[in-house]
């Protein structure tokens, strides 16, 4: 479906849960990030049934995210069950990759081919430090048995932190050469409660690619693959088996190629990551709407999308958004 500003609007996200088993400081407090209620995050059969009307209001691609979607019970049946779903074409899921190892097989079987992996550093001290007790092996585990089942395009997430990862970024784009994976500098966001001054912490993507054209020739990557790849830019170190991707929402944003809605993990429906208006499913689908008023909410949010975020201002002040990274769905 397209939107006011001839967007298609055919991309869900979804967090399935607030949880995670790490608290990576950019996207978590330490303490006090009081979780939401079990019985206010959305069921799975609440979420099977939005889905369903979404698809029958042009969503063709769904992912599932969080918190760590992996940490929920009876995440594979779910994803699973979501494969019955006519004209649903594409299921891919972001994970910090600790419990890997052990889901890879069933999530290939389930359905998912398409994953994307956090991973802020390659020194398993500071990765340790950044996800506040993560263990960097138990995610190289992970990504080894990904690559090994075949999942394709493995996509490896970098936040960028100055004075954290800055001295990694040639490490990274490393990982590019030899195996297939596109490896994705991101743009650390201010948004959610966290203990971490992230305006000051900031770094732009245009730092990190030109330290790496100081030492590799950055081929872009054009054509089709280009425009399947959504907002990233994406290169190729001229020889490696992988790609280099970059994802810039603050210095770049790239609003007019936007094409999703999120799912919140309390049941509301995000038409932009960074604008806390929502509009409210779970009381809708609990007051006991049928499918054509659900449609109707889901038609009214892509409506209502904004032509583009302010989060960085041209004046350089950086707003904030309220709601957690973790229950919105990164
Ligand atoms: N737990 C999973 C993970 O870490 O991949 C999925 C949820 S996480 C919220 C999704 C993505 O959001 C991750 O790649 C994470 O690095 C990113 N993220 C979280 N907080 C962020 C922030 N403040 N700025 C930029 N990216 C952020
Ligand atoms: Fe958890 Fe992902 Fe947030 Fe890290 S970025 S705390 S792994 S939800």
């Amino acid at each position: 479906m397209l939107d006011q500003y001839n967007r298609d609007i055919n991309y869900l996200r979804v967090s399935i849960t607030d949880r995670c088993n790490l608290r990576c400081m950019y996207c978590m407090p330490k303490e006090g990030l009081s979780h939401i209620g079990h019985d206010d995050i959305l069921r799975y059969e609440e979420i099977s049934r939005i889905v369903n009307v979404a698809v029958g209001t042009g969503i063709r691609k769904i992912r599932i995210t969080g918190g760590e979607p992996l940490v929920r019970r009876g995440v594979v049946d779910f994803i699973a069950s979501l494969k019955t779903i006519p004209d649903l074409r594409d299921i891919s899921l972001t994970t910090n990759g600790t419990l890997l190892s052990e889901f890879a097989g069933k999530l290939f079987q389930a359905g998912v081919k398409r994953i994307n992996i956090s991973l802020d550093s390659l020194n398993p001290e500071k990765y340790e430090r950044i996800t506040r007790g993560g263990d960097l092996n138990a995610v190289l585990k992970g990504i080894d048995e990904v690559h090994r089942i075949g999942f394709s395009p493995i996509k490896i997430n970098i936040v960028a932190i100055k004075g954290f990862n800055d001295d990694e970024i040639l490490d990274f784009a490393k990982l590019s050469m030899d195996k297939p994976f596109q490896i994705r500098f991101i743009e650390l966001m201010t948004l959610g409660r966290t203990d971490l001054d992230r305006d000051s912490k900031y770094l732009s993507n245009d730092v990190i690619r030109e330290k790496i054209r100081e030492i590799y020739r950055l081929e872009p990557v054009d054509g089709e693959r280009k425009r399947l790849d959504g907002p990233a830019r994406i290169y190729r170190i001229a020889g490696g088996a992988g790609e280099i991707g970059f994802i810039s929402p603050v210095s770049h944003h790239f609003c007019n190629l936007c094409n999703r809605l999120r799912l919140t993990s309390d049941g509301h429906l995000r038409a932009c990551l960074l604008s806390d208006e929502e509009v409210d499913l779970k009381g809708a689908l609990r007051g006991g709407c049928n499918d054509d008023h659900l449609a109707k909410l889901i038609i009214g949010a892509i409506a209502k999308k904004p032509i583009r975020h302010d989060l960085a201002c041209d004046e350089g002040h950086i707003k904030k958004c309220i709601k957690d990274m973790s229950t919105i769905g990164g």
